[in-house]
């Protein structure tokens, strides 16, 4: 299966709530075997079907040496709460300090349709959490406190990548940026 084309924030895709996945066929296989593809290439740490522009409630992840993937999910947060900086591959080069809950039980199916329940704390409860945002249509510059949003803002307004997408109307192809190689990157 081929890497595909990542798209970019401005893309009406990545703010539009997914649609649950109802068929569990060999489309749906496919559609993982892409994300996981594209994730790896990137690289990232995880990747949400609406990156590919695919508006279904499907994601993977690659954190800690282990990879999985997860199909409608509902996630049980912690109360308790995890500082720390956030990416996205949806807005290359860019990192703020993103309030995550601790923990997360997530559960799901996966690509067979069989039940699945995923538990993670840290760095996976982060991906978990932002995943599942893109699959609500959410990106990771909403759940920013107000002053750090704010930045961000002018940030992409002032990204090459922004630039670039509104001059072309379109979104450009994301490839390896040396700014998210060694930190979490969604
Ligand atoms: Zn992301």
């Amino acid at each position: 299966m081929p890497v595909q084309e990542i798209r970019l924030f401005g893309d009406p895709v990545l703010t539009t709530p997914a649609t649950p996945v109802t068929v569990f066929d060999k489309e749906l296989r496919n559609l993982v075997s892409d994300l996981m593809q594209t994730m790896h290439d990137a690289p990232g740490a995880g990747l949400a079907a609406p990156q590919i522009g695919v508006s279904l409630r499907v994601f993977v992840w690659d954190v800690d040496d282990q990879e999985g993937h997860l199909i409608n999910p509902s996630l049980d947060l912690s109360t308790e709460m995890q500082e720390g900086e956030e990416g996205c591959l949806s807005f290359p080069g860019l990192l703020y300090e993103t309030p995550r809950s601790m923990r997360v039980v997530a559960k799901g199916f996966n690509m067979h349709g069989e039940p699945v329940v995923i538990e993670g704390s840290e760095l996976l409860a982060r991906c978990l959490q932002h995943e599942t945002d893109h699959l609500d249509g959410i990106v990771f510059i909403d759940r920013l406190v107000a002053e750090e949003r704010k930045k961000a803002m002018a940030d992409i307004r002032n990204s090459d990548w922004f630039a670039n997408a509104i001059d072309l109307g379109n979104t450009p192809t994301f490839k390896i940026s040396p700014h998210t190689i060694n930190k979490p990157g969604f």
